[in-house]
C-alpha cells in the first residue's frame, strides 16, 4: 500500500461492494508531479449514482437507522483506528493522487481527519431534543432526526480532509452518504470507503462514486431521493448546485472560494507576520480556499514586507512531494497550471511587478514557482479573482478605513487576518471584516470545533462544530395531549 491497493481495479463502492460502472467506462487519474497515469478508475454516471442513492436509502431505513446512537459513534471510532493503522499508506496515496507533500499531509490532513472523526463520534449520542413547555394541556418536545440521504461533493485540494468534514458529522447524525470525490483525486475516498466497511459500517452507509461533475455530480444533485447536498468547490458550480437542488427542494450547504486579505500594520511583529503571510499563500501551492492571496500592507512598511515575503518564497522547497524535505508540490493539473500562469501574465499586463517566481519550474510535473506580485491595485483582476495557486498579490493601504474597504472589497467573504499589537484595533477588525473567520496575529488555522464557511461568493451555511449537527438533522416537534 498504496501500491497493494492500486493492484486491483478501482471500482465504485456501492452498497458495500466494489462494482464497475454500469456503462463500463473508466477514467485515468494522474500523478501531478510526474504526469504519469497512476491507475484507471470506474466512472460513475446517473445509473450508478441512482444505485448508490438507493443503497444509501436502504441503509438509512435499515441497519444504520435502527442502530443505537452510541453504537454509531463506536463505529466511527473503529474507522478512525483503521485509518490510523493505514496512515502511511493513506498519506502516500493522497500525495500520489494530489501532488501534496507527504510532510504536509502527515502534519495537517491526517491529524485533521482523525480529529474530525473522534469529535463527531463523540457527538453521535449527544444529539438531544428539548422539552419545550408550550402549554399546560400537552407535553411538547422536540427530537432531532437525521436529514436523510446526503450527497457530498468535494474538491481536489484536500480530498481526505474535506471529505471527512462532510462524512463524519453526517454519519454521526444518523444520515447515510453518497460521496462524489473530485475526478482529479478519487483514490483516497475509495480507500476510506473500504476501511469504513472493515470497521463494520453497514453496507450502503457510505457509498463512493468517482466521476465527473457534469454527470455523476449533477446526477447526485438532481436525484429526488437525496435529501441534502453538501458541496465544497467553486462559486460557478455552487450556483449550478442550487439550481439542481431546487427540483425536490434539497437542503444545501455551499463552501466556495475566497480571496482572503491578510492585513499587516506597522506595529505588528513583522517577522511572525511575514512568515505567516508566506505560508498563507504557499501552503498547498496556494490551492486553499482561505489562502491569504491578498497581502494588504501599510504603506510605511510595504517595501520591508515585500522583501521578507520574497525571502520566504526563496526558502520554499518546491519539488518531489514524496521527499519529506519538500514543502511545496505541483499544482493539481495542466489546466490549473495554465490558469495560474495566465493570471500571472494578466497581472503583469495590468501593471503588477513580479518580484519573485512567475514561471513554471521544470518541464515535467505541474510545478509553479512561489510568486510575489507587487504594485497591485485593488481593482486589478489578480486582486479580485481567485487564482488558486501560489501567487501573492501585495497591496498598499494608508489607514484603517482603507484597509477595511479593500479587505471587504471583493465578491468573496470566507476569511481574513489582521496583524497588529493594538488589541482594540484587532477587535475593531473582528467586528468590521465581513467574513466567516477572522484571524488576529495568526493566519490559517482551522479547528473542527469552530464553525467554517463564508458569505457572498464564498457560499453559505457553516460546517464544523455544532453547526454541522444542525446541517444534518431536522428538528421534529411533538405534542402529546395530556388533557386539561
Ligand atoms: P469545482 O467546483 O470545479 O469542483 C468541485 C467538485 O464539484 C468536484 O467534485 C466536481 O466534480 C464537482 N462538480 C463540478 N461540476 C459539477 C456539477 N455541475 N454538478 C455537481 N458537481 C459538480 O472546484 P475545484 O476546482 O475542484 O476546487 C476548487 C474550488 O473549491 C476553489 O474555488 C476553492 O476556493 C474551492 N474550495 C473551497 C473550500 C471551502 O471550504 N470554502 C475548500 C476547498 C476548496
Amino acid at each position: 500500500m498504496p501500491f497493494d491497493f492500486l493492484q486491483h481495479t478501482q471500482y465504485l463502492l456501492i452498497g458495500g461492494k466494489r462494482v464497475p460502472a454500469a456503462s463500463g467506462r473508466s477514467f485515468e487519474t494522474l500523478d501531478p508531479a510526474t504526469e504519469q497515469v497512476i491507475t484507471r478508475v470506474a466512472q460513475a454516471d446517473a445509473a450508478d449514482v441512482d444505485a448508490a442513492v438507493r443503497s444509501a436509502r436502504a441503509a438509512l431505513d435499515g441497519p444504520w437507522g435502527r442502530m443505537r446512537a452510541a453504537d454509531r459513534g463506536q463505529a466511527l471510532l473503529r474507522w478512525a483506528e483503521l485509518i490510523r493503522r493505514d496512515a502511511d499508506a493513506l498519506v502516500e496515496l493522497e500525495s500520489l493522487d494530489s501532488g501534496k507533500p507527504v510532510s504536509a499531509i502527515r502534519r495537517q490532513d491526517l491529524p485533521a481527519v482523525l480529529d474530525t472523526l473522534a469529535y463527531y463520534a463523540g457527538w453521535a449520542d449527544k444529539i438531544n431534543g428539548q422539552v419545550v413547555p408550550a402549554r399546560p394541556d400537552a407535553l411538547t418536545y422536540t427530537v432531532r432526526e437525521p436529514v436523510g440521504v446526503v450527497g457530498a461533493i468535494v474538491p481536489w485540494n484536500f480530498p481526505l480532509m474535506i471529505g471527512m468534514w462532510k462524512i463524519a458529522p453526517a454519519l454521526a447524525c444518523g444520515c447515510t452518504v453518497v460521496l462524489k470525490p473530485a475526478e482529479l483525486t478519487p483514490l483516497t475516498a475509495l480507500r476510506l470507503g473500504e476501511l469504513a466497511l472493515e470497521a463494520g459500517l453497514p453496507p450502503g452507509v457510505l457509498n463512493v462514486v468517482p466521476g465527473f461533475g457534469k454527470t455523476a455530480g449533477a446526477a447526485l444533485v438532481d436525484h429526488p431521493e437525496v435529501d441534502k447536498v453538501t458541496f465544497t468547490g467553486s462559486p460557478g458550480v455552487g450556483r449550478q448546485i442550487l439550481q439542481g437542488a431546487a427540483g425536490n427542494l434539497k437542503r444545501v450547504t455551499l463552501e466556495l472560494g475566497g480571496k482572503s486579505a491578510n492585513i499587516i500594520f506597522p506595529d505588528a511583529d513583522l517577522d511572525a507576520a511575514t512568515r505567516a503571510a508566506a505560508s498563507a499563500i504557499f501552503f498547498n501551492a496556494g490551492q486553499v480556499c482561505s489562502a491569504g492571496s491578498r497581502i494588504l500592507v501599510h504603506e510605511s512598511i510595504y517595501d520591508r514586507v515585500v522583501e521578507r515575503v520574497a525571502a520566504r518564497a526563496a526558502l520554499v522547497r518546491l519539488g518531489d512531494p514524496r521527499d519529506v524535505a519538500t514543502s511545496m508540490g505541483p499544482v493539481i493539473s495542466a489546466g490549473q497550471m495554465k490558469r495560474v500562469l495566465d493570471y500571472i501574465e494578466i497581472g503583469r499586463q495590468e501593471g503588477a511587478q513580479i518580484v519573485t517566481g512567475g514561471v513554471r519550474r521544470g518541464r515535467t510535473g505541474f510545478f509553479v514557482e512561489p510568486t510575489v506580485l507587487t504594485d497591485v491595485d485593488h481593482a486589478m483582476r489578480i486582486s479580485q479573482e481567485e487564482i488558486f495557486g501560489p501567487v501573492a498579490a501585495v497591496i498598499r493601504f494608508k489607514d484603517e478605513e482603507e484597509a477595511i474597504r479593500l479587505a471587504n472589497g471583493t465578491r468573496y467573504g470566507l476569511a481574513a487576518g489582521v496583524w497588529t499589537a493594538d488589541i482594540t484595533r484587532g477587535h475593531r477588525f473582528v467586528r468590521r471584516l465581513k467574513v466567516g473567520t477572522v484571524w488576529v496575529n495568526t493566519f490559517g488555522p482551522t479547528d473542527i470545533r469552530l464553525p467554517w464557511g463564508g458569505a457572498r461568493d464564498s457560499g453559505f451555511g457553516r460546517e464544523h462544530g455544532e453547526s454541522a449537527i444542525e446541517n444534518f438533522t431536522e428538528p421534529k416537534a411533538v405534542w402529546i395531549n395530556t388533557g386539561p
